[in-house]
């Protein structure tokens, strides 16, 4: 899924990390100057060989460096400035307690050093909020208005490349009366667990789009219809054979219909949906749980 990779708990974890990394650097900083300040040792978390693995932020790192989301340059930035950071203070630290005397530019230099840490962390904190303010709460996929974008720039790319793209809209049936039988709070449970299949099934170069209550957009990169129908009737499969927990130890089939239509490059996205949306009308009408093509039959 192009930028939508990582899910919004990741994007949360991130946000909170990098927050609370810039807040922990803060309190070292104290216990570095509180030391020298007041003449006293210097604090084992500022001079301990692996204080910068053992801080909050170093651990984070450490625990989860193979997710994807450490293999972005700026996570080794951030990490490099921080080790810098520690190690540069040990060094100080030492000799301020042993008397000797520290040159102004090495302290001005460990100021520098805290200073491009938390603008490094603040800027990524900043990207990764702006990430997440673009998913939908409940869902974590991606809103309606980052769809348009996306839609238009995928609608581009295909009329210069000439490789077909495929858009769906999924939509789960008889929703209402999951809502009306079981409460809306376990609606809304079967709308996050829908997504998640949807997702897990998904080639990574897929995205998905929250496109109304109950109703998502799927845009298939590289897919004519036929390509679609594959893997949309894969995600669909799988639905219906999973059964989905609710909190009372019940749990419940549901299926998903589809609509299919072809980016074509003089129509406007507006008629694009419209078409899927008519091969979706076409599906329920069928009996539900299918995947329908638009065709020109179908106006
Ligand atoms: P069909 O098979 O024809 O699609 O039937 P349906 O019952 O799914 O269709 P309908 O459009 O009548 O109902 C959609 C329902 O989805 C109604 C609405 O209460 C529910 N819904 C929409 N958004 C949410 C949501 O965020 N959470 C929950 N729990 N329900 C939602
Ligand atoms: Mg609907
Ligand atoms: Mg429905």
């Amino acid at each position: 899924m192009t930028d939508s990779a990582l899910s919004r708990r990741q994007l949360e974890e991130t946000v909170r990390e990098l927050e609370a990394a810039m807040e922990e650097t803060r309190q070292w900083l104290a216990l570095f100057h509180r030391a020298l300040i007041c003449k006293t040792p210097p604090d084992p978390e500022v001079v301990t060989e692996d204080a910068h693995r053992m801080s909050r932020f170093g651990r984070w790192y450490s625990t989860n460096r193979d997710d994807d989301i450490f293999s972005q340059p700026a996570f080794a930035t951030l990490v490099s400035i921080h080790q810098g950071l520690y190690a540069h203070a040990a060094t100080l630290a030492v000799r301020g307690w042993k008397d000797d005397s520290v040159p102004t530019e090495e302290y001005d230099a460990l100021l520098h050093k805290i200073e491009s840490f938390n603008e490094q962390a603040g800027r990524m904190a900043r990207a990764f909020r702006a990430a997440l303010s673009d998913l939908d709460p409940l869902t974590g996929t991606n809103t309606r208005m980052t769809m348009e974008k996306e839609l238009l720039r995928e609608q581009q790319r295909m009329r210069r490349s000439g490789r077909p793209c495929s858009i769906a809209i999924a939509d789960i049936d008889r929703f209402k009366s999951v809502n009306d039988t079981y409460g809306h709070q376990a609606g809304d449970r079967v709308l996050s667990r829908i997504t998640r299949l949807i997702e897990d099934t998904l080639r990574p170069y897929d995205s998905i789009y929250r496109f109304g209550g109950e109703e998502f957009l799927i845009c298939l990169p590289d897919s004519g219809p036929e390509d679609a129908r594959r893997v949309l009737d894969r995600v669909r499969k799988l639905i219906s054979e999973t059964p989905i927990a609710l909190d009372d130890a019940e749990s419940l089939l549901v299926t998903v219909s589809f609509g299919v239509a072809q980016l074509v490059p003089r129509r406007s996205l507006k008629e694009i949906t419209e078409r899927a949306d008519r091969a979706l009308y076409e599906a329920k009408n069928n009996g539900r749980d299918q995947v329908v093509v638009w065709t020109a039959e179908l106006v």
